[in-house]
C-alpha cells in the first residue's frame, strides 16, 4: 500500500497533538495517512504504555489512518542510530509516502528533536538506492 502521508511521532499522542486536525482533514480529502510512533511512551508520567496502544489504536480508528504501527523503541532513550534508521526505513520504503510529518527540530523534550532527527535522516537513505550491507 502506498501512502500519500506518513506521520512519524516520538510517542503515541505526538501525532495526533501537533497534526491531528491536518491528518483528519487530509483523509476527508481522500488521502491516505499513516502513522508511525518510535515508542510506547513508557516513561510518560500520567498512564502507562498499554493505556497508550489503546488510545493511539481508538485514534487510529477516529481519524481513519490506513496504517499505525509502533516501533517500540526506548522511550527517552531511543538513539539515531543505524538499527533505529532501518527500521524506520523499512516503513519508508514500504509505504512511500510522498509527505513525512514529524516531530519539531527543536523542543525541550529529548525525544521530539531526536525523533524529528531520525526522521528526517531515515528519508534521506531510504531514497539510495544501495543499502548498508551493499555498501
Ligand atoms: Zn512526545
Amino acid at each position: 500500500m502506498k501512502l500519500d502521508i506518513l506521520a512519524i511521532g516520538a510517542h503515541p499522542d505526538d501525532v495526533e497533538m501537533s497534526c491531528g486536525g491536518t491528518i483528519a482533514k487530509e483523509i476527508a480529502k481522500g488521502k491516505k495517512v499513516g502513522i508511525l510512533d518510535l515508542t510506547r511512551g513508557e516513561l510518560g508520567t500520567r498512564g502507562s504504555a498499554e493505556i497508550r496502544d489503546q488510545e493511539g489504536a481508538a485514534a487510529a480508528a477516529i481519524l481513519g489512518v490506513s496504517v499505525r504501527h509502533n516501533l517500540a523503541l526506548a522511550d527517552g532513550f531511543f538513539q539515531n542510530d543505524a538499527e533505529s534508521q532501518l527500521k524506520v526505513i523499512h516503513f519508508l520504503r514500504k509505504y512511500k509516502p510522498e509527505i513525512v510529518l514529524c516531530n519539531a527540530t527543536d523542543d525541550r523534550h529529548i525525544d521530539h528533536p531526536k525523533g524529528s532527527d531520525l526522521a528526517s535522516n531515515a528519508c534521506f537513505l531510504s531514497g539510495l538506492k544501495k543499502d548498508r550491507d551493499q555498501g
